[in-house]
């Protein structure tokens, strides 16, 4: 079964233990998390390889659903030729994009930006102390991105708390 921080028999059961419920209430796990993982629990009769991914948040804007998981499980559900990434962009009508839960800044943001490489990654520091994270990407900007900048930026924000700037190498 799917693993969360969350006890197999509770989601299973859909009701909740006091140390459950205390996750949820202090918003460890959210809403949109319980309903992801009931969604991994049921592909995972049609793809036995979700079975032990663990699942750690999801983090959805606009019309992107992040799904955080163990590195080691980011290519289980990119597996099956796409199949599994189907299967819940169906369910849940958002386009999904699978991120690796505790990696470096560099690594979450190389896959946030995926398939751009990125050339280099910089702190700036502002003047009220504040940091921004400033990744330049190879070459220069195609006509058509296929990726929104903006709703990187938003997940980058919402995941990380990071102020993500994103430019080009040349203009
Ligand atoms: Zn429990």
């Amino acid at each position: 079964m799917v693993k969360t921080i969350l006890d197999n028999f509770c989601v299973k059961s859909g009701v909740f233990c006091p140390k459950c419920e205390e996750k949820i209430k202090k918003g460890h796990v959210s809403e949109l998390d319980l309903k992801i993982i009931k969604i991994l629990c049921e592909l995972e009769k049609e793809f036995p390889i979700l079975q032990d991914v663990f699942f750690h948040k999801a983090v959805e804007v606009e019309n992107i659903l992040s799904i955080l998981v163990d590195k080691q499980d980011v290519g289980k559900l990119l597996s099956q030729g796409g199949k599994i990434l189907k299967a819940m962009s169906d369910r849940t009508d958002k386009k999904i994009r699978i991120l690796s839960s505790g990696v470096d800044d560099r690594q979450f943001i190389e896959d946030l930006l995926a398939p751009f490489s990125i050339l280099t990654i910089n702190t700036v520091w502002l003047p009220d102390e504040s940091t921004e994270t400033k990744a330049i990407l190879y070459g220069r900007k195609p006509k058509r991105v296929p990726i929104d900048f903006e709703i990187i930026k938003k997940l980058a924000k919402e995941i990380r708390g990071m102020t993500l700037r994103i430019e080009f190498e040349k203009n």
